[in-house]
């Protein structure tokens, strides 16, 4: 003898499990685009700066990350210039010179996020 749910309990069951899911996706989607709103070019390619002052462009996706430990704001990850592991703290794009800029988007680290 076999017993199946009936359909609108496995709905709840399926439904409950993707819940916590949603609210952490959700969580850093608005974070995205709050961090967006403040002139950071969040969920792509991101112009940080190590604690040595070396700026370089990195793939920074809230919430995703392979690479890097997370530490709130900044990360920890390694820096392709000085080739050292640092905190990097993302800028914003209109307080650097384009020189800076430039320079920045010269030096890319892995293209992982
Ligand atoms: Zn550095």
């Amino acid at each position: 003898m076999t017993k199946c749910l009936p359909g609108r309990a496995a709905q709840v069951l399926t439904s409950r499990r993707a819940a916590p899911v949603l609210i952490v996706v959700g969580f850093y989607a608005l974070a995205t685009l709050v961090a967006r709103r403040r002139g950071y070019n969040m969920g792509g390619n991101v112009v940080v700066r190590c604690r040595e002052g070396h700026l370089f462009t990195t793939i920074w996706v809230p919430g995703a990350s392979v690479k890097s430990l997370k530490l709130g704001w900044a990360r920890l990850q390694r820096c392709p210039i000085g080739r050292h592991w640092s905190l990097v703290t993302p800028v914003r794009d209109s307080k650097l010179t384009d020189e800076e800029l430039r320079n920045a988007h010269e030096h890319h680290d892995l293209r992982i996020p």
